[in-house]
């Protein structure tokens, strides 16, 4: 580490020019267009169960992803529970160990055992060449993560998927808007789930969707949601809560109204990034198929103790890079046996997401691009 800029950093943030520098910050739109929803939502009085707001929201956002059968929920983790729910997916699913939690914790939740299948150390997504071995009798879906927004190998996963009889439910939380071969990625698989968490890069405060390939898994789905309700005095399959309000759907409508702008001034603060960062850290190989929605800025260290001395560095400066992900979710205590997948222990130990939001100014960004290349010496 190199003395005076820490010195130097410690200074600027005394001098109190400095607010705090998260790994994001949440997007909050223009009041005054929130207010309008929200008087809407007042007029009628209806506040949730399929309303207005809901109904404009799901779409203009199958028109803006290019996707249908869009089924909007109350956050990405019940988006998974409910995709697994409809396809019927039990035993055994096959999923990665380099994800957020919520990817294996829902699988768990719903009685299922998830194995895990290592990642390719490039892409940080699944390793397709790895996944028929982990097929066992007990195997009846794949859970594949578009890591980072970055495409997974669709073509084998779904010739893999086919050959077995298996489901494919991609845990697309950080995929929104992402083009693959000049279509939405969102299409691929029996379903695939977004988060819109208000740290996602499209959010509606809490909120998700599942996007089924087939009218009836996604027609079951919606009765699962809403208790498995089929009308005022019927009940015909078994539900549960997972709807989305009025309120998250306003909050949405005027998101979507500014989600190029929002992903024009990401961009800008990526290829910044890149350009100053890719001969100093190792970052990820993207498909070169997908379209970059520019959610994530991760880095790789050489290993993790530089990691620490970095983000200890970037801390005391005010800035707080998140280490996604970590730890590896074969680490998990409630997950027994634990079988060690190597790549993504070693990837999560060594991983950092930067700060990237639209309002991160250039001279915040260049601080951390300084950081970095202080400390990487
Ligand atoms: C955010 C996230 C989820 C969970 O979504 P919530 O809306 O927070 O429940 C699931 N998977 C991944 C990869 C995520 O990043």
């Amino acid at each position: 580490m190199i003395n005076i800029t820490k010195t130097c950093l410690s200074d600027s943030v005394n001098s109190d020019k400095h607010e705090v520098i998260n790994v994001t910050k949440t997007y909050l739109p223009d009041r005054t267009k929130l207010d309008k929803y929200i008087d809407k939502i007042y007029s009628t009085a209806w506040v949730t169960n399929n309303g207005q707001l809901l109904k404009e929201l799901t779409a203009r956002l199958e028109e803006y992803l290019g996707v249908q059968n869009l089924l909007l929920v109350a956050n990405g983790t019940l988006a998974l529970q409910i995709a697994y729910k409809a396809l019927g997916v039990n035993g055994q699913a096959i999923t990665t160990p380099f994800s957020f939690v919520a990817t294996t914790s829902s699988l768990v939740w719903e009685g299922i055992e998830p194995i895990f299948v290592d990642i390719d150390p490039e892409t940080f997504c699944i390793d397709p060449s790895k996944i028929e071995e982990a097929i066992t009798p007990e195997t009846t879906a794949i859970v594949p993560v578009h890591v980072f927004g970055n495409a997974c190998e669709v073509e084998k996963i779904e010739n893999i998927a086919q050959k077995y009889g298996l489901k494919t439910i991609y845990d697309g939380a950080h995929a929104f808007g992402v083009q693959y071969n000049g279509e939405s990625l969102l299409s691929y698989g029996d379903a695939t789930i977004l988060s819109f968490h208000a740290t996602k890069l499209f959010h509606t405060i809490e909120g998700g969707a599942i996007i089924f390939k087939n009218k009836e898994d996604y027609e079951r789905a919606k009765l699962m949601i809403n208790f498995g309700i089929d009308g005022p005095d019927s009940v015909i399959e078994l539900g549960i809560n997972a709807k989305m309000n009025e309120f998250q759907a306003a909050m949405g409508l005027c998101v979507l109204d500014e989600i190029d702008t929002i992903l024009e001034q990401r961009a800008e603060i990526w290829s910044h990034y890149e350009n100053a960062l890719k001969d100093i850290v190792q970052l990820q190989k993207r498909n070169f198929q997908c379209t970059n929605n520019y959610s994530y800025f991760p880095v790789l260290f050489e290993n993790e103790e530089r990691l620490i001395e970095v983000k200890n560095t970037m801390n005391s400066a005010g800035i707080n890079p998140r280490r996604y992900f970590y730890p590896s979710l074969d680490t998990l205590e409630y997950l027994h046996p634990q079988v060690s997948q190597t790549e993504s222990r070693n990837i999560a130990s060594r991983i950092m997401c930067l700060p990237l939001y639209p309002e991160l100014r250039t001279e915040d960004a260049d601080l951390i691009v300084m950081i970095l290349k202080n400390d990487s010496k």
